[in-house]
């Protein structure tokens, strides 16, 4: 995580009309797709193959979110459906998270509702689960609602808690009686000091308990982390408790981040999930990413002055 300001303001300019045309203009071809797949489906696909080949599950995503229109969120719902018969007619070791704002929930809850039921309802088809991604804080209540509803119907569905919110730890404790597949994170949006731990330090502190929590009940728990401390600890706090490297919880990372730790993290025997995104709108993503590091700013800022320089 970046010191406030900096990541303030990178996460402001993402919202600046002329910074979203001239990065979404020549983003990609500077250095977006250390991060992203690609701009389609046929980009992704070698992608996730490749991943599958070198031992690492995937998560797909296709970019996207505070989608208002009806029929927008139904394609993305069809693509996620397609998506999902793709990797069964493949065996591809593969599942999706989408953002609930991709399927409609700043146009009205149900209807994001009945999209996610119908992913979940595909990703059941096709023998592999479905989560949504956590957003700004201002989604929580209807995200864990809407789980809250496709989990009675799906034990396939999973959710997502940021450890940044001061709630989270209380979100979980009332979920655990399900016995939830949570993926945890730090989290990624710009939240203000009444609803999330300014400091690094208690984030991270947060994050730990979390983590021991949900490691400590019944259900699936996904470290999704690039932050080596936090994934020593886990990996001996599971060790501790006589946890399988792989049955009750796995590692999650970034494609195109920290790749060698998430390779070690698979050669000791943990199951490691890359999570993958592909799609035309990535700028939103990209920011994030780069918000979040700034070599990541430098790297990107060379490859518009240096273009064939290789880093
Ligand atoms: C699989 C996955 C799913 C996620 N889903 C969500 C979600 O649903 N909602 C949400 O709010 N957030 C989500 N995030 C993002 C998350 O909240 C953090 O913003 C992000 O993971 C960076 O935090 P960190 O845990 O890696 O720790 P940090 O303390 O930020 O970083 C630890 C180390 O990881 C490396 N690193 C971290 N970020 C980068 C980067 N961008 N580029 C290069 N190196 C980096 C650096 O070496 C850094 O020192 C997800 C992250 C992952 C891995």
């Amino acid at each position: 995580m970046l010191d406030r300001p900096l990541r303030a303001g990178i996460l402001a300019a993402a919202d600046n009309v002329l910074v979203r045309r001239a990065v979404t203009r020549y983003g990609m071809r500077l250095g977006a797709r250390r991060f992203v797949a690609g701009e389609s489906v046929a980009q992704f696909l070698p992608v996730a193959r490749a991943a599958n080949a070198q031992g690492f599950a995937v998560a797909a995503t296709l970019l996207g979110e505070s989608v208002r229109d009806r029929g927008e969120t139904q394609a993305v719902t069809r693509e996620y459906c397609e998506l999902l018969r793709a990797f069964a007619a493949e065996g591809l070791e593969a599942n999706v998270a989408f953002k609930l704002t991709h399927v409609g929930l700043d146009i009205d809850a149900e209807l994001a509702f009945e999209n996610a039921a119908r992913i979940a309802a595909a990703a059941e088809e096709a023998g592999t689960a479905v989560r949504m991604d956590m957003e700004q804080s201002c989604y929580v209540d209807r995200t864990l609602a809407i789980y809250r509803r496709l989990r009675e119907m799906h034990a396939n569905v999973g959710f997502v808690l940021q450890s940044y919110l001061y709630r989270s730890q209380s979100d979980l404790s009332a979920m655990l009686a399900l016995a939830p597949n949570v993926r945890i994170v730090k989290g990624a949006y710009l939240e203000p000091p009444e609803r999330a731990h300014p400091r690094k330090r208690d984030v991270d502190e947060s994050y730990l308990a979390l983590a021991e929590l949900a490691l400590s009940h019944d259900g699936y728990t996904a470290i999704a982390t690039h932050d080596p401390r936090i994934i020593e600890h886990v990996a001996r706090f599971a060790a501790d408790r006589g946890l399988a490297r792989r049955g009750r919880f796995e590692f999650q990372m970034l494609y195109g981040i920290s790749t060698p730790l998430a390779r070690r993290m698979l050669e000791r025997g943990y199951r490691v999930r890359l999570s993958i995104p592909y799609g035309e709108y990535w700028f939103p993503y990209l920011m994030r990413r780069l918000a979040e590091r700034p070599a990541n700013l430098a790297f990107f800022i060379k490859g518009a002055f240096f273009p064939n320089s290789s880093s």
